[in-house]
């Protein structure tokens, strides 16, 4: 059996950074994917507009990913910035946009990133393979053995597990690489979720429609004390209450492990006292009739919530292989040499606005860089001299995406 450079399980956002930055620094590489398509949580992305990072610096996001995330994301993030990121997705024919801080394809479809990735893998020829999910990876006299589900052994040098984290589980992301990775004596931090939306009982935000309220400071308290403060959007749909500000809430508690905890809203965070007409605000009528019994409510009303949506629902799952047991500059198992992570599959997560996918794709590029000996990368990898520029867009070389994706 011929014995690959290196393997890479799992075919979604890191996985397939991953294939593209080992074709750029010349490493073969063969990607083997669980379902019949690749990338299919990076299609449900932003409402399928695919907010692939955040417009800030490195140190501003290292800073809103949090502890130990922060940390641990520092080398990966560094090298590879929302800018770097901005200018790799542009050389690769994909433009970029800026709306409220987030990054978007220019064309606000995220069947275009997709189609960035795999028209390089089908120009390039990297190797994949779909329908393959991995069972399991051993390893012995420095080669690794990776067995499939249906029955097909590879043989490889190095081996990248971006398998992803727990939930959305029919895009693939069913925690087979923290099985994997337990199997091979990594501790797991059991997941939790994080960017969930809440079940709540609560009569001042049950509407007939959904509703959206844009601007919501939420305190998350424990205790009776504030251990978390978010702003955002919240969603009202039924007894379910969703957007940004419950989504970054729900990860401060999925990071915090807190079981007991209460969650207020002010619904005016840019005032430090409400407004005497409250129609001024920027609230749906039917909350401003209902706030208007109580004025009080408006800066502090205290949400009954009944729990946190399951893990199955959840944007990302807090949780998987331990940060401490990972190379931060690397990206390598410090406790298996060769075996390297990147993306949902280990303990990172980030709050809303493109942190997730950002780090999916920075830790994909700084493992492969560190398994091609180069650190940190100085300059921007050049596709090689023969090659043509690639042409603006996807949009641009085949026409309308969405019928394209038809076709896969
Ligand atoms: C609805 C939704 C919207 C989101 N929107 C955004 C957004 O706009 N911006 C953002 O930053 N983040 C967003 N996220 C989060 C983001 O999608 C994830 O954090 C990111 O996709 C993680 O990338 P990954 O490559 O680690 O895992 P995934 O993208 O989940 O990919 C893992 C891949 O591994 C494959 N796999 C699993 N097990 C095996 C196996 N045994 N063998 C072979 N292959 C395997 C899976 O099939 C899958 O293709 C969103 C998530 C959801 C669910």
């Amino acid at each position: 059996m011929a014995t690959n450079k290196l393997i890479i399980i799992g075919g979604g956002a890191a996985g397939l950074m991953a294939a593209v930055t080992a074709y750029e620094k010349k490493l073969p590489a063969l990607l083997l994917e669980r379902r019949h398509r690749p990338g299919l949580k990076l299609l449900l992305c932003g409402n399928n507009r695919c907010n692939i990072s955040h417009d800030a610096s490195a140190a501003k996001m290292l800073q809103d990913y949090g502890t130990p995330v922060g940390e641990f994301l520092k080398a990966a993030i560094t090298a590879f910035p929302p800018d770097r990121l901005r200018e790799w997705f542009a050389r690769m024919g994909l433009s970029t946009i800026v709306k409220r801080d987030r990054i978007y394809p220019k064309t606000e479809n995220s069947d275009d990133v997709l189609h960035c990735f795999l028209d390089i893998m089908r120009e390039e020829q990297i190797p994949y393979v779909l329908n393959c999910p991995v069972k399991c990876v051993a390893k012995e006299n420095d080669i690794f053995t990776i067995t499939t589900e249906n029955g097909l052994f590879f043989q490889s040098e190095k081996v990248l597990i971006a398998t992803g984290g727990f939930s959305y589980p029919k895009t693939g992301s069913v925690g087979d690489g923290q099985r994997i990775a337990a199997e091979l004596n990594h501790s797991i931090i059991d997941p939790l979720p994080g960017l969930a939306g809440v079940d709540c009982e609560d009569r001042l935000l049950a509407f007939q429609s959904e509703t959206d309220i844009p601007d919501v400071a939420v305190t998350v308290l424990a205790a009776g004390r504030p251990v978390a403060r978010t702003r955002g959007n919240i969603l009202c749909t039924g007894s379910i209450l969703r957007g940004s500000a419950i989504f970054d809430a729900t990860r401060a508690i999925a990071r915090q492990k807190l079981t007991e905890f209460s969650i207020q809203l002010d619904f005016c965070p840019a005032l430090s006292t409400p407004p005497e007409n409250l129609s001024r605000l920027p609230l749906p009528p039917a909350l401003v009739s209902r706030l208007a019994k109580k004025p009080s409510w408006v800066k502090s009303y205290n949400l009954q919530i009944l729990g946190i949506r399951p893990l199955k629902e959840a944007i990302v799952s807090v949780g998987g292989v331990s940060l401490e047991e990972i190379n931060p500059e690397t990206m390598e198992s410090k406790i298996l040499p060769g075996l390297y992570f990147a993306g949902e599959v280990m303990d990172i997560d980030g709050p809303t606005g493109g942190y997730n996918l950002h780090a999916a794709f920075a830790t994909a590029r700084l493992a492969i860089d560190s398994m091609t000996c180069v650190k940190k990368a100085k300059t921007m990898p050049q596709r090689p001299a023969s090659k043509p520029p690639r042409p603006q867009s996807p949009r641009e070389r085949y026409g309308d995406p969405r019928k394209l994706s038809r076709r896969w």
